[in-house]
């Protein structure tokens, strides 16, 4: 580090001290040969007059003679995450223009290359939120523009090559923009930055300009908030609180391994939805939101649900090894987005007094009957994978019912002393990232670990089955009534039921 900032500095007086063009173009040939020896780096830069518009140069080393995105998740572009790139041109570390074959799946061959580092240079448009069908998934996954300034995934924007590690990623941007993003910032430098891995800029985001910046640490967990967008912006405050709040619930709840440095990017969009790319969660608000918003003044339960439900996949389910390889990973979209983070949501959100039990009740029911909808006898919360976004229902809320169900099962079968989230807590502990990996199978063995027969197989057949959950009648189990539309704690409910249903409220 330290010998790199001293070399730095060393061009900097170098280039300032230059009398010809002569040797200003030696210093920067210079530059580069002794920027081979050192770590890779990019610069972008993007201009007012053209937001959107980044232009990138980077110094780097071709993964044999290939460079290439990080194709994982390319939101059905028909060709992929490269559809916006333009112009890329590579020269040697002689200086020496190599040409350029685009092939699939967002990789380029360069032809003739032979050894060493290469000087890169390429431009990506900004136009994954004008398209028509929108982007599947969201632009908020991908790059976006609006009044505040511009938000990039690390897959839309990077070019890279072989595993690197200690990247250095410089903006050239107006004087008053700033960059709100995970990357760890360079002592001394506004906007200059420092990932340990390739990997943490393909997995990464950024959101560039004049926007609003926050920041929170709890625990192990610190997050940069960047809020663009006149309601986002609005609600700035209201947004740290309940974002903390989430925090140390999760965090106890589950007992989290996560220890990092995060970035949460909330702006005003056309539609409501969010999106987790490693260790950056974005979030967009739409119309629909803000227009409750100004009824409401401030935040709103939908909001609340969305921040809460992406927390809880870089709480948990992200911390998990799983199985994801492209074959497998369809079969876990029930466990993380409806078993997992829509239950985690709800519950996070009653538990902590964002919701009421009453509000609570109504959007489980709501969401039943959408669920209901979409029973026909064939889908199970296993398959409905598939197609996730044509079952997207029975994804999430299928999912959640089967939590909710199953969580009423346990702590009527355990008198209380046993919940669903134990399962987090196991799950979490032993099958961490980068060690044994989790599959449907170990999830159903854990359960009937902790829990017993009966509970492992009523998670089997609540995934497996095309059946309807049944929820109305495990809700019966903690004295809950369901009666015109509306749920409620029954007058008759007993005592024990009482309780149980005051410890899934962890009243
Ligand atoms: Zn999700």
């Amino acid at each position: 580090m330290k010998k790199l900032s001293v070399l730095y500095l060393l061009f900097v007086l170098q280039i300032t001290g230059c009398k010809t063009d002569r040797e200003d173009f030696q210093t920067l040939e210079d530059r580069f040969i002794v920027a081979s020896n050192l770590n890779d780096e990019y610069i972008i830069t993007i201009n007012e007059a053209q937001p959107r518009l980044a232009n990138v140069t980077a110094i780097l080393h071709p993964n044999g003679d290939i460079i290439q995105m990080n194709e994982f998740n390319e939101h059905g572009l028909e060709n992929g995450w490269a559809t916006f790139v333009e112009n890329v041109q590579v020269n040697d570390k002689q200086g020496r223009s190599l040409k350029v074959k685009a092939k699939e799946n967002s990789q380029w061959k360069l032809q003739g290359y032979k050894e060493g580092k290469i000087n890169l240079s390429y431009s990506v448009r900004l136009g994954h939120d004008l398209l028509v069908p929108a982007i599947r998934g969201g632009d908020n996954g991908a790059a976006y523009r609006n009044e505040d300034g511009v938000m990039w995934a690390g897959r839309a924007l990077f070019i890279g090559g072989k595993s690197s590690t200690n990247i250095h990623i410089k903006f050239n941007i107006p004087e008053n923009w700033n960059v709100t993003t995970q990357w760890r910032k360079l002592k001394g430098e506004e906007k200059t930055f420092e990932v340990d891995k390739t990997k943490d800029l393909f997995y990464s985001a950024f959101f560039a300009g004049t926007h609003k910046h926050t920041e929170l640490t709890t625990g192990n967990v610190s997050l940069r908030i960047a809020m663009s967008g006149k309601f986002t912006d609005e609600m700035s405050q209201k947004i740290k609180e309940q974002v903390a709040k989430y925090f140390e619930y999760y965090g106890n709840q589950y007992k989290s391994p996560l220890n990092a440095q995060m970035v949460l990017i909330m702006g005003d969009r056309n539609y409501s939805g969010g999106e987790v790319m490693g260790k950056a969660i974005s979030i967009s608000l739409s119309p629909e939101t803000k227009k409750e918003m100004a009824i409401n003044n401030g935040m709103t339960n939908r909001i609340s649900r969305l921040i809460a439900h992406e927390l809880f996949h870089s709480f948990a389910f992200d911390q998990l090894e799983v199985d994801d390889s492209d074959d497998s990973a369809p079969l876990y979209e029930w466990f993380n987005e409806g078993f997992g983070a829509e239950y985690g949501a709800f519950t996070a959100l009653v538990r902590t007094g964002v919701l009421t039990e009453a509000e609570f009740l109504d959007e489980i029911i709501y969401r039943m009957k959408e669920y209901q909808n979409e029973v026909n006898g064939k889908i199970t919360l296993v398959n409905a994978g598939n197609d996730k976004f044509k079952y997207s229902t029975t994804v999430y809320w299928g999912g959640l019912m089967a939590a909710i169900s199953l969580d009423f099962l346990i702590r009527d079968e355990t008198n209380g002393k046993k919940n669903l989230d134990d399962l987090w807590v196991y799950l979490l502990k032993t099958y961490p990232k980068n060690g044994e990996a989790l599959t449907l199978n170990k999830i159903y063995d854990a359960a009937l670990k902790l829990y017993g027969k009966k509970i492992a197989d009523a998670l089997r057949v609540y995934s497996n089955s095309p059946d309807e959950i049944p929820f109305f009648e495990n809700a019966k189990l903690m004295g809950l009534n369901y009666e015109n539309g509306k749920m409620t704690l029954a007058k008759k409910a007993t005592e024990r039921q009482k309780k149980q249903w005051f410890g899934f409220l962890n009243k």
